[in-house]
């Protein structure tokens, strides 16, 4: 295992060298994302000790968007169980971007993972009481596994509302389908109010840390998920998390990731730590191009790749 010091210094060279990379635009279709710095750039690696290790800009802050999936993912898979989970999405890769409508023709109406936002819609369907009792689910597993109650962006989840034709269409026809059920408007409201969580590059490694430790919180050790559900989840990120690139990423890094179109990867090396990264120039698959860029340097730099021996 490489010292904290070699891990600083790593993460500090990769942070500097992705900063000169000017590619990718951030998401428009959401306009209130493009308002981000364009140049903000942080990332952060907690290890299994708890200690944190961060590079780049300390003050910045974004909203986690498809990031925050896992969290709905696992909480639903700690207290339904898979058999529950798995009726209603899937566990392949689409193979199509993350709000393609197109499968749910051909290959549904289930969604194929619950990583994609029709995965994530039907997921959310499926939380039980008013409104308000499946927000306070939301925020209450999201203290669970970001360490932290944090706010909903208000403009942010504004800005997803006002321009959310296409995830209502994914939810209408999943619901002409018969996959989920229920007020339409609601579903999506508890998906909105998920993709608008607002933190730091800090509060998503220390979900991805959980995930390298199979369940387990860092520095207490105390048990957050069972390691069933975290190692389907990590399962389900390496194959799925990076959408229609998750293949060529993989290959890259060897860390199961996700990612979401504020421009933040997070990445877990197992029995190592979490990591995430953030920035929010982003290719055409919707990916940060910087956080690629460091994920792949850390990767090869600290030998962490999955496949590869110590
Ligand atoms: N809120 C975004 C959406 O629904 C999340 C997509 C993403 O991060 N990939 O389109």
């Amino acid at each position: 295992m490489a010292t904290r010091e070699t891990i600083e210094a790593v993460l500090a060279g990769a942070v500097e060298r992705a900063r000169a990379c000017g590619e990718g635009e951030p998401a428009t279709y959401i306009p209130e994302l493009a308002n981000a710095p364009l140049d903000a750039l942080s990332a952060a690696i907690t290890l299994r000790d708890g200690s944190i290790v961060r590079a780049g800009d300390d003050e910045h802050r974004f909203t986690f968007q498809s990031s925050a999936k896992l969290v709905l993912l696992a909480g639903l898979l700690e207290e339904r169980g898979e058999d529950e989970v798995f009726r209603i999405v899937g566990r392949e890769p689409s193979g199509g971007g993350f709000a393609s409508l197109a499968r749910l023709e051909t290959h549904g109406p289930i969604p194929a993972n619950p990583l994609i936002n029709p995965g994530a819609i039907a997921l959310a369907s499926i939380l039980e009481g008013h409104l308000e009792d499946r927000l306070a689910w939301i925020e209450r597993w999201a203290e669970r596994l970001y360490g932290d109650a944090l706010p909903i962006q208000q403009r942010v989840l504004a800005s997803e509302r006002r321009t959310g034709d296409r995830n209502r269409s994914i939810a209408h026809f999943l619901k002409a389908s018969g996959v989920i059920d229920g007020d339409v408007d609601e579903v999506l409201e508890v998906y909105f109010a998920l993709c608008s969580i607002e933190g730091s590059v800090v509060e998503a490694s220390r979900l991805a840390a959980i995930l390298a430790t199979g369940g387990l919180a860092p520095r207490s050790g105390e048990r957050v998920l069972s390691q069933r559900t975290a190692s389907t989840v990590v399962s389900i990120m390496a194959t799925c998390g990076m959408y229609d690139e998750s293949g060529a990423y993989l290959c890259a890094t060897g860390l199961p990731a996700k990612s979401g179109v504020s421009g933040v990867i997070v990445a877990v090396a197992t029995g190592r730590g979490g990591i995430a990264v953030a920035s929010p120039r982003l290719n055409k698959k919707g990916g940060s191009v910087r956080g690629h860029l460091v994920l792949r340097e850390i990767s090869r730099e600290l030998g962490w790749h999955f496949a590869l021996p110590d």
